[in-house]
């Protein structure tokens, strides 16, 4: 007898994750040159990674036969004293998504509770469902975190609250002091992750200093990586900051040597690299400028964004995606967010985004392309 497969119902839902389309998909799909093709749908550095990270990769190459240094002590280390914090207060992982993740293993199980805002970063709605933990999503009609709806939710008593600062996909960003009266509200066995995967690209002032607020907060846990302004994102290396006794379990939960050596290494050698990351938030700020002005030539609205890509109206998203990517531009429909009129677009080279601008004008005036006017 034929026996089905049992797999449980919060499992089987989980819908995919999407991720931007590769290049070569594109390049195969319309016969093009994969040099001519732009991926602007991933929110990588355009300028590649880092010449620090290249070069302490190079060196390490010939190693990689051996097994990573399972408890990532010389970046931990590196990342201690960058932060001024103990050791024992970091974790890292295999991409900020995988800290997170093991943070929503650690902490959540069918029939706790977590709470997050209404078009939050889809992986982590994808975490808590692996897990069978039952999420209460925040409306958040004005495409911002919505606070105080978040502050009404921590009366279903979740175990953890989500907050990505900025946020994908909507790149806004929410006032530090905000977050610092939120974190006040919480109570000590709530624990929330604030995510902060875009943080080098929010000016210096607006910032809030949220290693100080793990000092003060027992139950909170930042994240970063070095996939965006560091530009690492193929070699997936992230990490957590929270005081030891979060941190501690969280480690356990890792799984063994899922950081590899060439990630801990390049990524020390990003952090020490930090004129790099100057260059990045300058040609991001010059470039999306670019953006911005060709969107409102095109009447196009999009919200204030403080990361390396911009969420815009574009009346259909799905339709603009499909038919840029004929042209060979790659950007990143936000239907699966339930924003079928937006589209995202991350910012590349300056030369990157007049060749968007011009490529959409085109199509406008080709009559070809949805308006948001309609
Ligand atoms: C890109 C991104 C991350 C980082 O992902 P990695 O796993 O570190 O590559 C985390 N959170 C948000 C909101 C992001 O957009």
């Amino acid at each position: 007898m034929m026996e089905k497969l049992d797999i449980p119902d919060h499992i089987a839902s989980i819908k995919s994750y999407v991720p931007g389309r590769p290049i070569e998909a594109i390049a195969q799909a319309y016969s093009l040159d994969p040099a001519q093709v732009l991926k602007l749908a991933s929110n990588e550095n355009p300028l590649g990674p880092s010449p620090g990270a290249m070069a302490a990769m190079s060196r390490y190459a010939p190693d990689v036969s051996r097994y990573p240094d399972n408890d990532c002590t010389l970046l931990t280390k590196a990342l201690a004293d960058w932060h001024e914090i103990s050791e024992e207060w970091i974790v890292t992982g295999a991409g900020s998504e995988s800290v997170i993740g093991n943070a929503v293993s650690t902490l959540l199980y069918s029939g706790r509770k977590t709470a997050y805002s209404q078009y939050s970063f889809q992986a982590y709605g994808n975490a808590v469902q692996r897990v069978g933990a039952e999420p209460f999503i925040v409306p958040s009609p004005h495409l911002v975190v919505d606070l105080a709806g978040l502050r009404d939710s921590l009366s279903y008593n979740p175990a953890v609250v989500y907050i990505a600062n900025p946020g994908n996909p909507t790149g806004t960003l929410l006032p530090s002091e905000e977050i610092y009266d939120f974190l006040k509200c919480v109570p000590a066995h709530t624990v929330v992750i604030l995510d902060e995967a875009y943080l080098e690209f929010v000016a210096p002032d607006q910032r809030g200093d949220s290693v100080k607020w793990v000092r003060e907060f027992p139950n909170l846990l930042v994240t970063r990586t070095f996939s965006k302004a560091y530009g690492l994102a193929g070699l997936r290396i992230g990490y957590g900051i929270a005081q030891a006794a979060l941190i501690n379990m969280l480690r356990r939960v890792r799984a063994p040597f899922v950081d590899s050596q060439l990630a801990q290494i390049a990524a020390q050698g990003a952090l020490g690299d930090q004129e790099f990351i100057e260059k990045t938030v300058h040609n991001n700020s010059q470039s999306k400028a670019i953006l911005e002005e060709g969107f409102r030539e095109m009447n196009m609205s999009f919200l204030p964004s403080h990361t390396n890509f911009l969420l815009v109206n574009s009346g259909n998203g799905g339709k603009w995606a499909e038919i840029l990517e004929q042209d060979g531009i790659i950007v990143r429909p936000v239907t699966g967010y339930g924003l079928p009129q937006w589209l995202r677009i991350s910012v590349g080279m300056p030369k990157d985004s007049v060749r968007v601008i011009e490529a959409m004008k085109k199509l406008l005036q080709r009559a070809i392309a949805p308006t948001n006017n309609l």
